[in-house]
């Protein structure tokens, strides 16, 4: 039996080593736990482990390397999307195993993550950082090129309100891409506001929480889900 994670067991971790890096899977289940809507996700720590979980979430599944020593697990090779099958999911959990040792050998592995494959959406990117002048806050950009090249992304220091977010989300570049693009519906930008209260809601309660990395968060016509995230604490006391 392992003990449930909670924000409080996580606290205590991070007194203790100064830092933590939570993995996707870690990050997924506290940030479920506060209400941020997040794709059913699991650990498995076998093949088979991997298949039973596929079977209990349903096709198509998505798996991915799940170690605090990588963070980018496509650039290392660790994400196999649109798996069909149980054999799919086998092969994609030996390859995922393969490929990341060859490329970070001496990563601490903790297993692979099995989650729910997301239907087609908008993705955007929800993040939340420790300026030294201005303490938390809070990011929201498109994902991929948009906030990787193009840089366009909204800022707004912590605390925020509604009006806020809600202008957060209207004032990006590539605010056309949510409001119906290539035949996608517009996105419902409430929730969008809603996932950004959250994560704002979140940093205050826990100050230890020190980068927060929602990317990428799908958006559809009716709900925004997060499908990878990465929570970092740190014990500055
Ligand atoms: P990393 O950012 O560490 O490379 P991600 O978990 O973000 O890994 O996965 C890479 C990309 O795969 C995402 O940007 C997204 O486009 C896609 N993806 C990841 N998880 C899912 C999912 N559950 N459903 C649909 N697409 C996903
Ligand atoms: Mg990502």
């Amino acid at each position: 039996m392992t003990t449930p994670l909670t924000m409080h067991t996580i606290i205590e971790r991070a007194r203790n080593e100064g830092r933590v890096v939570l993995t996707e899977v870690e990050s997924k289940e506290l940030l479920g736990q506060s209400g941020i809507s997040v794709i059913d996700t699991g650990l498995a720590a076998s093949r088979s482990e991997a298949v039973a979980i596929s079977q209990q979430l349903g096709f198509p599944v998505v798996l991915k390397i799940a170690s605090p020593d990588i963070v980018h697990k496509s650039d290392a090779g660790g994400v196999r999307l649109e798996l069909e099958n149980p054999g799919q999911v086998e092969r994609a959990y030996d390859e995922i195993l393969r490929d990341t040792v060859q490329k970070h050998p001496g990563a601490s592995v903790q297993g692979v993550s099995v989650q729910k494959m997301a239907t087609p959406g908008v993705e955007v990117i929800i993040g939340m950082s420790q300026d030294v002048q201005f303490g938390p806050v809070l990011m929201f950009g498109l994902g991929g090129v948009w906030v990787e090249i193009l840089e366009d992304v909204s800022l707004r220091v912590i605390p925020v309100t509604r009006r806020d977010v809600r202008e957060m989300v209207k004032e990006i570049k590539g605010y056309r891409m949510l409001t119906g693009y290539r035949g996608l519906p517009p996105v419902d930008e409430s929730k969008l506001e809603d996932m950004l209260l959250a994560v704002a809601d979140f940093a205050t309660q826990y100050p230890m929480v020190k980068e927060l990395d929602l990317n990428p968060v799908i958006a559809y016509s009716d709900r925004a889900i997060v499908v990878d995230a990465r929570v970092v604490l740190e014990d500055t006391e």
